[in-house]
This record gives C-alpha cells, structure tokens and sequence, in this order.
C-alpha cells in the first residue's frame, strides 16, 4: 500500500457541459504537479470526452460506462473503440447506479470490463454493498460474491486494472465508511483477487469510493490497503478535488 502510487479518479456522473472545461483545464494543470507522486483521471459524460482530451493532452480523460460488444444494433451505447477513439483512456464499469438503474449484473460488468481491457482501456470496476445488507452483516460475503463474479476472467495488468469499493450507502449521502470497515472490506477484496490473479493480485489497486472530500481524504488513505478513491460530488471543481489530490500525493 505505502509503495502503490495512488489511482484517483473524478466521476462527474450526468455533471457538465462546455463551461466545465475550464475545470477540467485547472485539474489536469494542477494534477501535473503531481506526477509520479499521484495518478488521477476525470470520468466525463460521454458527449464531454473528446473535447476534454483535446484540450488537455496527455491527461487521464475516462467514461463512466460502455457496451460490451464492438458494434451493431444497440441504439444509445458506445463501445470501447467509440471512446478510444473519442480520446478516454479509462473506464468505469459496474457503478452501483448502473447496477441499480440499468439493471447491470455482475456478468455484464464482466463483459463490459473485458471489452474496455481488450480495447486497450484502463478499467475501474465498481462493487460494493446495500445498506440492507451491511445491516444484515452480510456485507464481506456480498462483496466477495459480486468481485468474484464480475471479475475479468482474462490476465489483468495491475497497472491498468483497479477496483472500487464503494458502499452505496456512503455515495452521495455524507457519510464515510468508518477506517476498520474500509480495511476489512478492502482485504476481503484483496483476498478475491490474489485467488483469481496469483501475483498480479496483489498489484491491483483497491479504491475507496463514498462521500471522499478534503475533509477526510487524509484519513482514508491512511487506511492499509487503499490504493486512491473514487470521488463523485467533490470532483467536480478543481477547488474541491484538488485537495483530495493533495493528500493522496
Ligand atoms: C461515486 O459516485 O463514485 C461516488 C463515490 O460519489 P460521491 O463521492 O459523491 O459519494
């Protein structure tokens, strides 16, 4: 964990449109300072991507979803080439709003994660559990379920693979998994994947992902085992993510 350059990365969910560019021009600017020290990346929706890759060149521009076939008749999705080719560089796979809202299961985040692999995308697959289940206690089990399931069956480079754990619970409400919980949940997860990757496993970075903000960023990475963040509301102003960035550093 202490040697793992820490992956964080911006989901800006159905957030942006032009004018945003200028934060995204600010992040990317401020993130170089960082280089070697931090990896970060924005999620855009898809209409911003490609007008975001251009203005900041060499920067970590990703999407928040993707089809998993290469083409044909699915009105409405992009596949991986259509973002490579639009300027991403990454992916997200799996959020639990997919997973809620467009009924993802863990076998089409698979195949969505594989497909984003094949096309030369890096990929951050998404778990994490319900309120109702963490109170049922079945929280680890769950997890472990949902990793082990949507898990890319094919080898898996860690420097292009991550997986966040975000409680859906802690998105969007304010509230933080507590540190001990974090640190549970992250080694059951680090668990699935030395089973399913050997060595590669241990390489792949586990982001947390719930309500991160300036505030408690610090804290967060200092739990073992977490590999960066996944950040949604705070993301969207370079004044708000930049600190999350700072203290990841
Ligand atoms: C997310 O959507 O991935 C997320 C963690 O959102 P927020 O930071 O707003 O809780």
């Amino acid at each position: 964990n202490d040697k793992m350059v820490k992956l964080i990365a911006g989901n800006w969910k159905m957030h942006g449109t032009a004018d945003s560019l200028a934060e995204v021009r600010a992040i990317a600017e401020w993130a170089r300072k960082f280089e070697g020290g931090v990896e970060v990346a924005l999620c855009l929706p898809a209409t911003l991507i490609h007008r975001a890759a251009e203005a900041v060149p060499g920067f970590t521009i990703g999407a928040q979803d993707l089809h998993h076939m290469e083409k044909g008749a699915h009105t409405g999705d992009i596949c991986a080439a259509m973002l490579h080719d639009a300027g991403a560089s990454m992916v997200i796979v799996g959020h639990s709003e997919r997973r809620e809202a467009h009924r993802e299961a863990d076998a089409d985040v698979r195949a969505k994660a594989e497909a984003g692999l094949a096309a030369g995308l890096k990929v951050i697959l998404c778990v994490g559990e319900s309120l109702e289940v963490r109170e049922a206690g079945r929280a680890e089990q769950t997890v472990a379920a949902q990793v082990d399931a949507s898990l890319p069956r094919t080898a898996v480079d860690p420097a292009v693979f991550s997986v966040a754990y975000e409680p859906i619970w802690a998105i969007g409400t304010g509230k933080v998994a507590e540190p001990i919980d974090i640190e549970e949940m992250h080694r059951a997860i680090r668990e699935r994947l030395v089973s399913a990757y050997g060595e590669a496993g241990t390489g792949v970075r586990i982001l947390y992902g719930g309500s991160v903000k300036a505030s408690n960023a610090a804290e967060i990475f200092a739990v073992r085992e977490v590999g960066g963040a996944l950040v949604g509301g705070a993301s969207l102003t370079a004044a708000d993510f930049l600190p999350i960035v700072e203290a990841g550093a």
